[in-house]
């Protein structure tokens, strides 16, 4: 919870104040005054300080009251102030001190019993180890830059305070603004969750800041962080984060393929794409997704480049069509006009290229013919400066075409040293540069398909959701045998190869209309494969007593599952628990896709059909399912349909840890599991 004190606060102690601006203590004060903040302001120290616009103590005693309290002291003094500052009304803390739970058992310690005493007098905590926060009110933080509070500016969360001034650094200079910053460090306290159900339970449409840029090291309560990004998202928040620190958690003590394959990196991206947050992996994406977002919406995926510079040009068509966006060639027939009035060897198919000598008049018209074009969405406008000649008539008209313009129009300036004077006066306007046309690419491209998604409500498909927990019920934790699991696909209308288990023989004569060829399988050891467990293409019953025989003398062997051969190719989905995320659902193509590409998508279950669409589109092997060369396509429909069982299934029986159909073999008729493990854990 964050206090009205935290945002608001009439008075600020700093305890632990400087004259020296290179101490936190004296650089933070400075940051308050220099911002004019106008409450009290009170600077603490034993040393006598002089500093105008501050109210010097020696003490805390000597405070008559106070709503936050910044504090730069050493970790181990912090406690006694904290006690002192709360008996003189203060209900709000920034601690900057570092020496915490990053420094050790007993800076942990220290800092448990520090989050003790604030939360005893409902107050909120920043930090500690942060660098403060920035808002409306007050400059709380000791670092430079200091950008302008923009209401329309991006809020940002940061784990890191050091990565927050990065962030700040290279977003002002691309022209981004600020509204709210937040440096949670360890986050003891308040985490990135409190502050964005802040945000969501203040959200005012048209008024507070809608573009939240995100830097987490840490997601502590993934329930409250959907909630309240899925909340901010559907008020028209846009939001792209980057979650730094790939541990391999989840692939530990994973026996199946689909939990090696479920590390933390997955889930992050399946939580990710759940709430429509831009996945991003660096500062630079996170700052282009961030202007993007700063720029009228993109409402299609037909996006004409506007250069003269061929090169960027290039690089800008292979980032964006590799990513899913279009750059549509423009038919002659309605060019003809526009081609009249650009200079000789201009080229108009799109890249649109009116050459070096092209003028400001010249883009201008370009710009209008692409607005009115319908078979356009946006515009890119490469334009930078070789030093022969003035550029600012160029960017006057850019501004102007991106004002009236009801497409975007993205402005790549390169040229940060040749037309650095006139980017800044262009940037001065209002508006943002994207310097690199290949991080705008993406950036457009990831945009686009993050947000396309509906937050529609979760149908779960029709299945025996009694049969289901009748079987969980009744079963003991550790893998289910495969009768079970033939029992709980059946349950879910997962389809299965047809198969039987037999002990001896005989039973397989007897079997009911199993038709050669067929798979023999031994039931004992949890990887079959591995120790010569699988036998294939059995076509006649003098081969099946042969492989019964074979199988039986394997070390561990119980039984045989004898399944009829599927022809085609495989597949696979798996799911995996994730603590408290729930479970990560992941599809893929079998193989070496899986193996050597690790080519898989993933996803929060239970999803929605539309979602379970885009994880199968999203593959790199997409094409194979889809029907590629001479090969004919597989049942992505009934590909689809598993998957989303699998979620549901998942769902309703979350005792199961681990889930693996592997494979699933597809050809153009059907989709079937011929191998399921499935592991629970009450
Ligand atoms: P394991 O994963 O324990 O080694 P599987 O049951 O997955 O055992 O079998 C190994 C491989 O044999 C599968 O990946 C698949 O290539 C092939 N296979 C298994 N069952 C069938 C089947 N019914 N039809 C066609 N191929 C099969
Ligand atoms: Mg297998």
């Amino acid at each position: 919870m964050l206090t009205s004190q935290l945002i608001s606060p009439n008075s600020i102690a700093v305890v632990g104040a400087s004259e020296n601006r290179s101490k936190p203590g004296g650089k933070v004060l400075q940051n308050l005054l220099d911002a004019k903040y106008q409450g009290t302001v009170y600077a603490v120290n034993k040393k006598p300080l002089n500093i105008e616009g501050t109210v010097y103590v020696s003490q805390i005693s000597e405070i008559p009251f106070v709503d936050l309290a910044i504090i730069a002291i050493p970790a181990h003094q912090c406690i006694d102030a904290v006690k002192q500052l709360i008996e003189k009304g203060a209900r709000a803390f920034i601690i900057f001190s570092a020496g915490f739970s990053e420094a050790g058992a007993e800076g942990k310690s220290l800092e448990k019993k520090l989050v003790e005493i604030i939360n005893n007098a409902n107050a909120t905590m920043i930090g500690p180890n942060c660098i403060g926060i920035i808002n409306e009110n007050y400059k709380g933080v000791f670092t430079t830059p200091v950008p302008e509070y923009d209401s329309s500016g991006c809020e940002l969360i940061s784990s890191s305070g050091a990565t927050a001034v990065f962030i700040m650094e290279s977003a002002l200079l691309t022209g981004l603004k600020f509204s709210n910053i937040y440096s949670i460090g360890n986050a003891s306290q308040t985490g990135v969750e409190d502050i964005l159900e802040y945000m969501d339970t203040h959200y005012i449409p048209g008024k507070s800041p809608s573009v939240k840029l995100l830097y987490l090291e840490e997601i502590k309560n993934p329930f409250k962080f959907i909630k309240h990004v899925t909340s901010l998202r559907k008020k028209g928040c846009r939001i792209a984060a980057i979650k730094s620190g790939y541990s391999e958690a989840g692939s530990r003590a994973a026996s199946s393929h689909t939990g090696a394959l479920a590390t933390s990196d997955t889930v992050i991206r399946a939580l990710f794409s759940k709430c429509g947050i831009v996945y991003c992996s660096s500062r630079d994406e996170l700052i282009a997704v961030a202007s993007v977002f700063q720029t009228k919406e993109l409402k299609g995926k037909n996006i004409a480049i506007i250069t003269h510079a061929g090169g960027s040009a290039v690089m800008l068509t292979d980032a964006l069509t590799s990513n899913g966006m279009n750059v549509p060639d423009i038919p002659a027939a309605f060019t003809k006009e526009l081609l009249s009035k650009l200079n000789a060897g201009s080229s108009v198919a799109n890249p649109i290229d009116f050459l070096a000598t092209g003028t400001a008049e010249q883009l201008g018209v370009i710009i209008d013919f692409c607005e009115n074009y319908d078979a356009i969405d946006g515009m890119v406008v490469v334009f930078g400066s070789p030093g022969l000649f003035n550029v600012k008539d160029v960017y006057e008209i850019l501004d102007k075409k991106i004002s009236t313009c009801s497409k975007p129009v993205f402005p790549v300036l390169p040229s940060l040293i040749n037309a650095e004077k006139e980017i800044k006066l262009f940037l001065s306007k209002g508006r943002v540069n994207f310097p690199d046309e290949v991080n705008l690419g993406k950036a457009l491209a990831h945009v686009f398909n993050s947000e396309l998604i509906l937050f529609e409500k979760v149908m779960l498909p029709e299945m025996d959701f009694a049969a289901i927990r009748s079987i969980i019920n009744s079963s003991y934790d550790g893998f289910l045998n495969p009768d079970v699991c033939r029992e709980l696909l059946e349950a879910a209308r997962i389809s299965l190869a047809k198969q039987k288990i037999i002990t001896d023989i005989r039973q397989l004569t007897k079997t009911e209309q199993l038709s050669y060829p067929l798979v023999m399988k031994v039931i004992g050891p949890v990887h079959k494969t591995e120790v010569g467990g699988v036998i294939l293409n059995i076509i006649n019953e003098q081969q099946a007593v042969e492989a019964f025989t074979q199988l039986m003398r394997i070390s561990g062997a119980k039984s045989v599952l004898v399944q009829e051969m599927i022809q085609g190719e495989e597949l696979y989905c798996g799911a995996v628990k994730q603590g408290d995320f729930g479970h990560v659902v992941l599809c893929g193509l079998g193989g070496i896709f899986l193996e050597l590409l690790n080519d898989t998508s993933s996803a929060l279950a239970p999803m929605s059909r539309q979602e379970v669409i885009t994880m199968v589109e999203s593959l790199k092997g997409y094409k194979l399912i889809e029907g590629y060369r001479n090969r004919n396509g597989l049942n992505k429909e009934m590909f689809i349909d598993i998957i989303m069982r699998v979620g549901a299934l998942v769902h309703i029986a979350p005792e199961i840890t681990e889930l693996d159909l592997n494979p699933i073999i597809a050809n153009e008729m059907q989709a079937v599991a011929v191998d399921v493990r499935i592991r629970i854990e009450k």
